[in-house]
């Protein structure tokens, strides 16, 4: 499986939209790494996580071929993870010469009432189809398997987070999420399979007081260390921590320096892992 992770910040960006604090000022010097857009992530080239308003610059800055793409995923409702109003793009005499096959989203209840509601007065039926997903109830698309579990982050926005498999591959791929709420973690008990990759919810960074809503590194690591004594991760699991905030208070460089210490990956806009 690859992950292409297209955006890697929280909902303001870094740098943040009106922000002058010093990880801010810094990505604008030093670019590259350091500046980072809002959440989205692609898998196998073909299906999508969230839908932010900067899907239009990843499509360009990646190359990522959204016309070709029939598949999105979705962690919540808040909307630096759903804009639906870029749905309209799709509608006849807009998005044209494309291929016929609708745009299918999966999405918790939150968003799916939104989406539907933006939907059906602006955007043709055939063009863009949604679909009410639930926690603990595992779904297939394109050939993969999709578990949503519940996530501990604003309630009203119906969160989950995504263990995702296809070809014995597994992957955890859990932001927007504070330490994992005790239901989740009885889930995956009995789910009982070690995950390849792992990318957690890094908002916070190396702040302590992140456990909430978010997460920071500290807690990123009690997680890892939870699920390395319940056997599903090992020393092969790659890990990443991903969904950063400039109040975290660091920069990528001084995070990726504090991270290597303990073996795990910071991404980035455009990092792809193949695993
Ligand atoms: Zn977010
Ligand atoms: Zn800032
Ligand atoms: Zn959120």
């Amino acid at each position: 499986m690859k992950l292409t992770f297209l955006g890697t910040a929280a909902a303001e960006g870094i740098p943040g939209l009106f922000c002058d604090c010093r990880v801010c000022r810094n990505a604008l010097a030093v670019r590259g790494k350091e500046i980072k857009t809002r959440s989205q992530a692609l898998i196998d080239d073909k299906i999508l996580i969230d839908f932010p308003a900067d899907t239009y610059m990843h499509m360009l800055q990646h190359g990522v071929d959204l016309k070709n793409i029939h598949t999105c995923v979705f962690t919540h409702s808040h909307m630096d993870h759903l804009y639906e109003r870029d749905l309209w793009c799709r509608n006849k005499g807009i998005g044209n010469e494309i291929e016929e096959i609708p745009l299918q989203l999966y999405l918790t209840q939150a968003g799916y009432a939104q989406t539907i509601d933006y939907m059906e007065k602006h955007v043709n039926a055939d063009r863009v189809q949604a679909h009410l997903i639930v926690p603990f109830v595992p779904f297939l698309a394109e050939g993969y398997r999709f578990i949503p579990l519940k996530a501990d982050h604003d309630q009203k926005a119906d969160p989950v987070f995504y263990i995702i498999e296809h070809e014995g591959k597994r992957l955890l791929y859990a932001n927007d999420t504070g330490y994992f709420p005790e239901e989740t973690w009885e889930y995956l008990q009995s789910y009982g399979q070690c995950f390849d990759m792992i990318s957690l919810d890094c908002t916070g960074m190396l702040l302590e007081n992140y456990r909430h809503g978010h997460m920071g590194f500290s807690v990123n690591r009690e997680v890892v260390a939870r699920l390395t004594e319940m056997g599903l991760c090992d020393e092969r699991t790659v890990k990443y921590v991903n969904h950063f905030s400039h109040n975290g208070g660091a920069t990528h460089e001084e995070m990726v320096a504090e991270a290597e210490k303990y073996g795990y990956g910071v991404t980035y806009d455009g990092l792809e892992v193949t695993f």
